[in-house]
């Protein structure tokens, strides 16, 4: 990952810093459904009003492909965001360029903070639009970028903007780039990548990537289903890529290749119906009847993965390792991260997870906050375990 700047190496005193955020949240009855994004935005915001900046906040809302969809409109995020403000004014724009953003931006003065209408309202947002950057860049001294979710977009106001205007990270992105530099970039060894989820097709590049880079790579979830297939085990009626047997064996050859340890479940627990209450137990692996199907790992690898996880320095985790959302094929994936949560918290271990399902697995865990790091971007964090350079990180390099 490249160098950059940070909010410790811009003088932002009386200066109109264009701060991008990711305000991209649910929503439910024109209210902020999870402030999650809100709040963690908020000590960006706090340092550069508190430092006499005047805050200009940027960001996306949606899909409204260009077009002024109300119903996509940021303005209820500008009471949310005054609410972690403690009450500060926050000032709204309807627009986030021209005369309306002209205005709002003028009428800022030193520590004060206004939020500027949703940038998708303009197709050139997403085009990477010179003249669209330009009009934006038009409103600050300075380019601050906060949305480290939003990085694996080249768009105006992630990618051509940070060439016109002096630019940092903040905080947040700040806090989100060292923490995944610990875990892959220059990581305590041996190092454990943790992947689970549905299906292999999804997560290819992944794979390769981590491969290359971890000592041991643990598979579970759906996808350790077209592994053992593919190397013989017979996996009944469990989800399973069977066309992808030959790719499954390909990784599994480079990862030998490369020394890296495969590590699948060796027992599974199984039922004939992803269904709550249909009768489950646990098998051994090589003993999974042709009727029923692996729904979580088993004790035993339970017992199997906590060893090998108290062998290691540093942990990246994405994707559950079973069907968790039905009890009780949640305790593999629950138990599992409750051990690297204890290991993290007694800071044997460094541990970074993310992707939308692994968050809400954790926190189904009550571990959510227990983990070194959880990243809350979704997609700009699986492209960064595809180890693919992301255009709004790549910007910001110094
Ligand atoms: P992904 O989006 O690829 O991370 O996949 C997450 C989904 O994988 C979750 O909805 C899990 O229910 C599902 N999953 C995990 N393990 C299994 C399994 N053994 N069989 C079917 N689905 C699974």
């Amino acid at each position: 990952m490249p160098g950059f700047k940070t909010i410790d190496d811009v003088a932002v005193a009386g200066k109109r810093v264009i701060l991008r955020a990711d305000l991209n949240v649910p929503m439910r009855d024109g209210k902020v459904g999870d402030m999650t994004r809100v709040e963690r935005l908020a000590p960006t915001i706090r340092e550069l009003a508190e430092k006499g900046a005047k805050v200009v906040v940027i960001s996306h809302f949606d899909r409204p492909k260009g077009k002024v969809v109300p119903s996509m409109s940021l303005g209820p995020l500008a009471p949310a965001l005054s609410k972690v403000l403690g009450g500060k004014r926050v000032a709204f724009a309807e627009d986030c360029v021209g005369g309306k953003a002209q205005a709002a931006v003028a009428g800022l003065k030193n520590g004060e903070v206004a939020l500027l209408e949703n940038l998708r309202f303009h197709a050139e947002e997403e085009a990477n639009d010179q003249g669209f950057a330009k009009e934006l860049a038009s409103l600050g001294d300075l380019y601050v970028n906060d949305a480290f979710s939003c990085a694996h977009r080249a768009h105006a106001s992630t990618a051509a903007i940070a060439k016109l205007l002096p630019s940092a990270a903040g905080r947040l992105m700040q806090e989100e780039l060292e923490a995944l530099g610990k875990a892959l970039e220059k990581p305590a060894r041996p190092v454990m990548a943790v992947v689970g989820g549905a299906k292999i097709s999804t997560k290819l590049d992944l794979l390769g990537n981590l491969v290359a880079k971890v000592d041991k790579l643990v598979i579970g979830g759906g996808m350790a289903n077209t592994f053992l297939n593919a190397q013989g085990v017979n996996v009944g009626k469990s989800l399973c890529e069977k066309d992808l047997a030959d790719t499954a064996r390909k990784i599994l050859d480079t990862a030998k290749r490369k020394n890296c340890q495969v590590i699948l479940p060796v027992d599974a627990v199984v039922a004939p119906e992803f269904k709550e209450g249909s009768p489950s137990r646990a098998v051994d692996i090589n003993s999974v009847p042709a009727d029923q199907m692996i729904l979580d790992i088993g004790p035993k690898s339970i017992a199997a993965l906590d060893a090998a996880i108290d062998g290691c320095k540093t942990l990246v985790w994405n994707g559950p390792l079973g069907a968790f959302e039905v009890k009780p094929f949640d305790a593999g994936t629950t138990a599992v991260a409750r051990h690297v949560a204890q290991r993290s918290q007694e800071k044997q271990l460094l541990s970074v997870a993310g992707g939308g399902d692994t968050v809400a697995a954790l926190r189904h865990a009550g571990v959510g906050e227990k983990f070194s790091y959880v990243s809350t971007a979704g997609g700009a964090f699986l492209e960064w375990l595809e180890g693919k350079e992301l255009p709004g990180v790549k910007a910001l390099a110094s």
